[in-house]
């Protein structure tokens, strides 16, 4: 295929968009098509951490640990509904697979590679004048209400270390924790300090995102619900719903959790499963000036604006289902001892949102069996913090045919 002229990219998402603004940084005409909105996925109620220390792979030995029955619970931070759905159940089956200590170490070695580059997209992104900015998370606290909750994190760490990667964390105790922090509650007796991370307002970070790709020449239109890409002699074809069709030289498939129903007959095989979280926002007395982590929890706070947004939960079942409360209360059942001065009964903007899961934890990034499509997709936790750098990559191929070692790793014909 010559080099396209003309990409268009459905999903608006952190990851659709970041791929239109890399291609055009390559000097191609973008078109972003999304059948809702920009950010109406994932990309908006998430915790925005550019964490490279926390951007590890989802399956873990540790979280086989707690047992499958524990998942069962409505209240257990990793939830997997009793069900029947085949697809369901072998993505278990393949995730439980991948939960072992030898391809943790594979997938780490291919996090801990992207987290050396991520940082670097979005300071590409933001030298060109990007609106939003990523600021520096200081202090960012993991706190914990036992040193044995710590250990956890810090043996996690450790093999993190033996695979060369050092993460910059400095222990804290009680006192040191309380005095950065005032916002935390009674229960944490000590904590993490983790050094040289970032965090960005992601919603506002993924509509300056679309503000900027507008005003380099694309056209972003909503409402546009794609139901099959084709390849066709000259390029390639999208069918909308209600008819329309559309054509371009190429097509990237940006569409996060709904990733498999376009990319399926283009070969790619692996499942993309909804890892539901949920989020909302209350006002601490004492507001945090940066991100705070509670990993015995599963909790992660995040200021933005003049809010604190509390996101949590991993749960395995269809995107559409509608918000489950008991999944917010399990939230706050477990964030409320370890924060003090909140009105959790004042909260708002209550949200639910589907992390794009892969089994072997790694997204599904670059050109599949047709020359012409190519997806970008599957990120689970870490879209947000990689989006950029996977935007870059993806442009890279599409333009020049380059493949990196890191898109060997991602191909999502694998
Ligand atoms: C509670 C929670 C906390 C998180 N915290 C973090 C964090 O701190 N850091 C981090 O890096 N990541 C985090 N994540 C993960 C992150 O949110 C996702 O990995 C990321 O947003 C995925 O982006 P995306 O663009 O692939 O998908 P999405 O943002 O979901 O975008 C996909 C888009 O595609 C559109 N679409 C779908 N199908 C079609 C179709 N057929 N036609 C047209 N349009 C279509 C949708 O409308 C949607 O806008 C978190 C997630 C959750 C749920």
């Amino acid at each position: 295929m010559e080099s396209p002229q003309h990409v268009v990219v459905v999903g608006a998402g952190m990851v659709g968009l970041s791929a239109a603004w890399f291609l055009q940084a390559e000097g191609v005409r973008v078109t972003v098509v999304d059948r809702a909105g920009v950010a109406a996925g994932s990309s908006w109620g998430n915790a925005g951490w550019l964490a490279p220390a926390l951007t590890l792979p989802l399956p873990d030995p540790a979280i086989l640990a707690g047992g499958i029955k524990a998942t069962l619970k409505p209240s257990s931070p990793v939830y997997v509904p009793l069900s029947t759905n085949p697809r369901l159940l072998k993505f278990l089956v393949d995730f439980a697979r991948h939960c072992t200590a030898p391809r943790w170490r594979a997938a780490m070695t291919v996090f801990a590679e992207a987290n050396r580059q991520a940082f670097d997209a979005f300071d590409e992104i933001a030298a060109a004048g990007l609106a939003e900015p990523t600021k520096a998370a200081e202090p960012f606290l993991a706190a914990f209400a036992s040193e044995d909750d710590r250990q956890t994190l810090l043996d996690e760490f450790e093999h993190v270390r033996e695979l060369g990667v050092e993460t910059p964390a400095e222990l804290l105790d009680r006192e040191a924790m309380h005095a950065l922090v005032p916002a935390l509650g009674d229960a944490v007796t000590c904590g993490v300090r983790l050094r040289d991370q970032r965090f960005i307002n992601p919603g506002r970070y993924v509509n300056a995102l679309a503000d900027a790709v507008r005003e380099r020449g694309a056209e972003i239109r909503t409402d546009v619900d794609v139901r099959d890409v084709r390849e066709t002699a000259s390029g390639v074809r999208l069918e909308v719903a209600g008819g329309e069709s559309l054509t371009a030289d190429a097509v990237v498939i940006a569409t996060g959790t709904w990733l498999g129903s376009l990319a399926r007959d283009v070969g790619v095989r692996t499942i993309v499963q909804a890892g539901r979280g949920y989020s909302f926002t209350v006002q601490p007395e004492h507001m945090p000036v940066a991100p705070m982590y509670f990993p015995a929890q599963r909790v992660a706070c995040t200021p933005l604006g003049d809010g604190l947004r509390v996101a949590g939960m991993m749960e395995f079942r269809k995107p559409g289902a509608p918000l489950d409360p008991r999944r917010v209360k399990a939230i706050i059942d477990a964030a409320t001892p370890m924060l003090t001065g909140v009105d959790w009964a004042a909260r708002t903007d209550e949200w639910v949102g589907s992390r794009p899961c892969t089994a072997d934890g790694l997204p599904l990034i670059g050109r599949t069996k047709s020359s012409r499509v190519f997806v970008s997709g599957g990120h689970g936790m870490w879209g947000i913090a990689l989006g950029p750098l996977s935007g870059k990559l993806l442009a890279a191929q599409v333009i020049r045919g380059e493949t990196s070692s890191l898109l060997s790793s991602f191909d999502p014909l694998r």
